[in-house]
Order: C-alpha cells, then sequence, then structure tokens
C-alpha cells in the first residue's frame, strides 16, 4: 500500500494528523500503514498538528455525536462521518463508586470508566473504529488482526457492519464467550496452537506476503492508527467529569499501550487549553495478572529493561508475554509518580466479585485484574485515598463467565409454594 492519510482539500475536514513519527528516535514518515521505524525498528506514533488540534472547542465536542467521532477533530482518521468503519462505540458511563470507595478505604471520589457497554462489549471498539477507518481510507479492502480475544471480536464485528471480508488470529485456548462472540460474525477466525506473542508473530510475517497486501491487520501495519483510539477514553473521562482530569487513574496493561494513550490523551487537552491539568499533576497506575507481569517486574526491579513471559493465567485478555508499548508505560508510570501492581488468579476473581457487588457491574477477568490491584494500591498507600480516583473496566464478565461460575450461584432452591419460602427463611 503506498495511499497515505494525508489527502488535503478532500473530505468535509481535514485530518489534524501530520506525520508518522519514532517513538525511539523521532524520525518522522508519512501517515502510511507502517508501524516500525525503519532506522531504529521502534514503534511510530501519530503525530499532529498542534495549532489545528488547538482550533477545537468544548462546545464543538459536546455538539457532536454521543460516541468517539465527537472527537474526530482530535484524531487521524474518520473527520468525513462517510469515511468511517464503525459501530459508534464510545460515550460509556462513568459510574460513581461509592460503595467500592468505602470498601477499599477511599474518601475521595471514585469512578468507573464502564467500557464493557461498548458495541462488542470491550474498549477494543474504539480502537478498532480508529483503525479501519484509517484502513479503508488507505485503500485496505480485507481486515485482520493478532488478538486476545476482544480484539477478534471487535474486528469481526466491524467487517460484518460495512460487509468487508475479515481473517482474525487468536490463540486455541480462549475463552468460549470470545471465540463464539466472534465466530457469529461470519470471517475467516483462525486459532493458533500457541501464545498470543506467537500468534503476533505470525501476522508480522503474514502482512508481509502478497497474499495479504490488501489487508489491514489492526495491531500490526495501521497499529500507529489503532493506539490513537485510545486516546477517546481519556477524552470522555475528562469530558465526563465537566472537563476536569482525575488526580489518579488505575488502568490494566496487556502491551501497555491503552495507559500511554490516556495519558497522552489527558496531556493534549491540556496542551491545548480544553482543560486545566490537576494541582500536582495526575498519577497513572498499570495493572496486570501475576500470571503475565513482565511491565510490573520491570517497574518492580527499577529496570528499563522488558524481560519478556510466558503468560499463563485466568486474565487471558491481558495476556501478552512481549508487551509492545510496556517501555512507554513504564515511562509514564514514572513520570506521573504512579505505580504498577499484579494481582493472582484468586484475587483477581474476588475484584470480579467485589466490583459487581458494589456497582452492579460485571467485568470480565481484566477488570477483577485492575479492581484488585486498586484495593493492592490503597492497601500499601502507593495510591492517595484522598484524590479522587478513575478505574477502567475495560471488559465484559459475561465473556469469562467461568472465571466466577465455580464461586457464584442461587442461594436458594424452593418448592414453588409459601410454605416453602417460609421454610426456606426469605420470610424473615
Ligand atoms: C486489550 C485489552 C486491554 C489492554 O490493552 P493494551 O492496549 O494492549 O494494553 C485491557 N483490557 C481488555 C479487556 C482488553 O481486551
Ligand atoms: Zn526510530
Amino acid at each position: 500500500m503506498t495511499s497515505t492519510l494525508a489527502a488535503p482539500g478532500i473530505g468535509t475536514t481535514a485530518s489534524p494528523a501530520r506525520a508518522l513519527v519514532c517513538r525511539a528516535c523521532s524520525a518522522r514518515y508519512p501517515l502510511v500503514a507502517q508501524h516500525a521505524c525503519y532506522e531504529c525498528f521502534g514503534p511510530l506514533e501519530v503525530d499532529y498538528d498542534l495549532s489545528a488540534l488547538a482550533t477545537v472547542t468544548r462546545e464543538q465536542i459536546e455538539a457532536g455525536p454521543r460516541n468517539i467521532w465527537r472527537y474526530a477533530a482530535l484524531l487521524p482518521a474518520g473527520q468525513d462521518p462517510a469515511t468511517r468503519v464503525t459501530l459508534d462505540p464510545g460515550f460509556t458511563p462513568l459510574v460513581a463508586a461509592d460503595r467500592l470507595a468505602a470498601e477499599l478505604g477511599l474518601t475521595a471520589p471514585l469512578w468507573v470508566k464502564d467500557d464493557s457497554a461498548n458495541p462488542t462489549h470491550s474498549f477494543k471498539d474504539r480502537v478498532v473504529s480508529v483503525a479501519l477507518t484509517a484502513a479503508r481510507t488507505l485503500g485496505f479492502s480485507r481486515f485482520a488482526c493478532a488478538s486476545t480475544g476482544n480484539l477478534a471480536n471487535s474486528v469481526a464485528a466491524h467487517a460484518a457492519r460495512v460487509g468487508a471480508p475479515s481473517v482474525v488470529f487468536i490463540p486455541s485456548d480462549l475463552e468460549q464467550g470470545k471465540v463464539v462472540t466472534t465466530a457469529v460474525y461470519g470471517g475467516d477466525l483462525v486459532t493458533i496452537d500457541g501464545s498470543y506473542d506467537d500468534v503476533n508473530r505470525l501476522c508480522g510475517e503474514l502482512v508481509e506476503t502478497d497474499e495479504f497486501e490488501d489487508t489491514a491487520f489492526v495491531n500490526v501495519n495501521v497499529r500507529p492508527y489503532y493506539a490513537e483510539g485510545s486516546k477517546t477514553l481519556g477524552y470522555e473521562v475528562a469530558e465526563q467529569l465537566g472537563w476536569r482530569i482525575p488526580a489518579q487513574v488505575v488502568i490494566p496493561m496487556a502491551s501497555g499501550e491503552l495507559l500511554t494513550k490516556i495519558d497522552k490523551a489527558f496531556s493534549e487537552l491540556v496542551e491545548i487549553g480544553l482543560v486545566e491539568a490537576p494541582a500536582g499533576g495526575w498519577r497513572v497506575f498499570g495493572a496486570q495478572s501475576a500470571g503475565c507481569n513482565p511491565i510490573a517486574t520491570a517497574l518492580h526491579a527499577g529496570s528499563d529493561i522488558i524481560t519478556p513471559v510466558k503468560p499463563t493465567g485466568i486474565a487471558k485478555s491481558l495476556n501478552i508475554g512481549d508487551p509492545a508499548a510496556g517501555v512507554y508505560a513504564l515511562e509514564a508510570v514514572r513520570r506521573t509518580d504512579g505505580w504498577m501492581e499484579y494481582a493472582d488468579d484468586d484475587e483477581i476473581r474476588a475484584g470480579v466479585r467485589l466490583l459487581s457487588r458494589t456497582t452492579g457491574i460485571f467485568a470480565e477477568t481484566a477488570g477483577g485484574v485492575t479492581v484488585a490491584v486498586l484495593r493492592k494500591l490503597v492497601e500499601s498507600g502507593k495510591l492517595d485515598p484522598t484524590a479522587e480516583t478513575v478505574v477502567f473496566n475495560t471488559g465484559e464478565g459475561l465473556k469469562t463467565l467461568d472465571a466466577v461460575a465455580g464461586q457464584v450461584g442461587p442461594t436458594h432452591r424452593i418448592k414453588p409454594s409459601l410454605r416453602a419460602a417460609r421454610d426456606a427463611g426469605l420470610l424473615g
């Protein structure tokens, strides 16, 4: 593919994106389908025309649709609605979690940003909408990904919405809830006997073949655009708080990309004058599972080097053993005086149940990781219980039912009579 996103003069509003820039050496490239730097192999990121971003006003955003496209003027693609490949995700609930706060000993407001409310029930709809919109503008006709489950689900659904072919690749040991919710959309679903990191490596090879020349892998060749979709979570939280940035955020990490982009969104909002930074700045906290904790381990060791691991454990959507954005997540957490922790499978199950019981939100295992880590951060004093905090629930409990199915169930079983109800103690 040789086309670029920059098409000045066409469409309604132009994209504010100007170039791809290397996160490691700052080399610049045109807005094409490329994810690694030719100079140093570092990852590429979208760079914007700050003066274009700075023209955006709160009123303009507030007048937009109640989905991620209200922030189109801050994204690399999709300014013209006709170009979008999308399920219109976003504007998910920001839920006040007073009882969870009380239970954990937080005295300042605690919020859960509930991204399980997206069309395919995870935050991945945000990144897929932006990636595939960019991909179609770049001329790709088939959509693909390497996935730990939720991404495959979202890519397959987006492809079905626009009638495009899709081929998604997942490890063969994923939860049935992730497999069925992907397969039902009818695209090709390839399970691979290996880890996510094996799947990702294979996709990196496939994307170089002639047969896949027409194919956008959302998290490989169009990864820079994909990653930008996560910024909308940061924008939304700020807008939903009345154009404020919370003092603390707790974010689950797989590749670490989501964490870096929520931080980037906050920085942009401040830089372009839409929001004032909170006094003392914001602090970013990262959450992993004990079965896959390479980023948190590096932080705890005071190291800049992330040693890949072979993932285990029930938080499968977070099981990336060689996290592409890990060093940038470390950088964001250190720069903002945050921290990272990890939780084992029992703590994850307890986290899922605690969140359900105190907020009415049933999260997948990734949400259990985040809540369990929030608890640890409060207990260790790393997180300030007197400062406003937002935790991100990124996925839906119905996709990982097995995680808690053995722990919860009916509390009573009775015959259909008043007497049986009385005998069971239901009448007090
Ligand atoms: C993919 C995913 C994440 C993390 O995404 P990264 O950007 O790779 O860190 C978090 N939660 C859920 C449910 C996911 O599917
Ligand atoms: Zn470089």
